[in-house]
């Protein structure tokens, strides 16, 4: 078990990767929890290219005020090519020293994760993760920050789509996100209805697809949503529409749904999550952890290393993809 005797007094925080709604309240967590503890919190902008260049803020107490119904991050976010080498990780932990940071807290998905882990590796700067993407995709917690938003404004616009499905007699062809993982879409397709649902996870097999479609036409059905995962094995939305085109025996149309997903006010839900975990991961750098993910299982905070949120695999709930097949039967 990984455990430092490093004395904490300053603490640096950083977004990273894809943006993800509830980030802010996460954040707004980690500097209260932090300042109630005694610690100082410094916020370093656009992720790790902040540190590599050295942008970093002290955050009093009021510099999160007003920010927990916000979505995106206040400490903005990026991708950073020099981060993936030595070197660049090197100059992160120069930075860190000059500023005095004992601690780090990186908020993000997996490739974050990647980058916390060198860092410690390399530089033994304590570091802990904060699961945050709208994917849902990171083993060792059962929500990431950002998800439920996302799946409950996905699920929001199909409700709409619907509206002019059914008044068009028409089939819906809705691409949500997900490149590797079909959470969004399996939640989404349940909660909204779908008729079929199209995962990364599962064969997709588009005579099947079709047969049922035209079953639902022979017994009256005059429209139908088809939820797609944007990673789908048999392509995105456009790429299978164009495959079933002609054979479907329905007029369709095909509906991307991109970016709106990641956007606008987190739920009570992701607020809850954030919070929860900014507190958490304070809670580990004092305990001396690192080199783990704080993370929400069973309604409890676990600790997971990091190097398993993406060694290991998250599955989809199968059972609730069994379920979705009978009740679109
Ligand atoms: P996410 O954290 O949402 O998965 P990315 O995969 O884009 O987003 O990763 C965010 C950043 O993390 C990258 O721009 C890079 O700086 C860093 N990173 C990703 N993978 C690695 C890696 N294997 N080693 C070191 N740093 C990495």
């Amino acid at each position: 078990m990984t455990r430092l005797k490093v004395e904490m007094k300053t603490i640096g925080v950083l977004t990273s990767g894809g943006d993800a709604p509830g980030m802010n309240a996460c954040l707004r967590a980690l500097v209260r929890k932090g300042i109630f503890e005694g610690l100082s919190v410094m916020g370093i902008e656009r992720g790790f290219r902040g540190l590599i260049e050295g942008k970093a803020y002290p955050m009093p107490i009021g510099s999160v005020a007003n920010i927990i119904q916000r979505g995106g991050t206040v400490l903005r976010t990026a991708r950073c090519k020099e981060f993936v080498n030595k070197n660049g990780r090197a100059k992160a932990a120069r930075f860190l020293r000059n500023f005095s940071i004992d601690g780090l807290v990186v908020i993000g998905g997996d490739g974050s994760f990647r980058g916390a882990h060198e860092l410690y590796q390399e530089h033994k700067v304590p570091v802990i993760g904060i699961p945050g993407t709208i994917d849902n995709d990171i083993y060792g917690t059962d929500y990431t920050i950002g998800y439920d938003t996302a799946v409950n404004v996905a699920l929001e616009s199909i409700d709409r789509i619907r509206d002019t499905a059914s008044s068009h007699d028409r089939l819906f062809f809705v691409e949500v996100m997900g490149r590797d993982a079909g959470f969004i879409a399996l939640e989404v397709g349940v909660g909204g209805g779908a008729e079929t649902i199209l995962l990364p996870e599962t064969k997709t097999d588009l005579k099947e697809m079709c047969d049922r479609i035209k079953r639902g036409i022979a017994r009256g059905k005059t429209s139908s949503i088809i939820v797609v995962a944007e990673g789908d094995d048999a392509g995105n939305a456009f790429e299978i529409a164009r495959k079933v085109k002609g054979v479907i025996g329905m007029d369709f149309r095909v509906c991307v749904l991109g970016h709106v997903q990641r956007g606008g006010s987190p739920t009570s839900r992701d607020r809850l999550l954030g919070s929860t975990l900014g507190a958490a991961a304070v809670d580990a750098l004092l305990a001396g952890e690192t080199d783990k993910m704080v993370g929400i299982a069973n309604d409890k905070v676990v600790l997971v290393p990091l190097r398993d949120t993406w060694r290991k695999k998250k599955k989809i709930n199968m059972d609730l993809s069994r379920l979705a097949e009978i009740l679109s039967k």
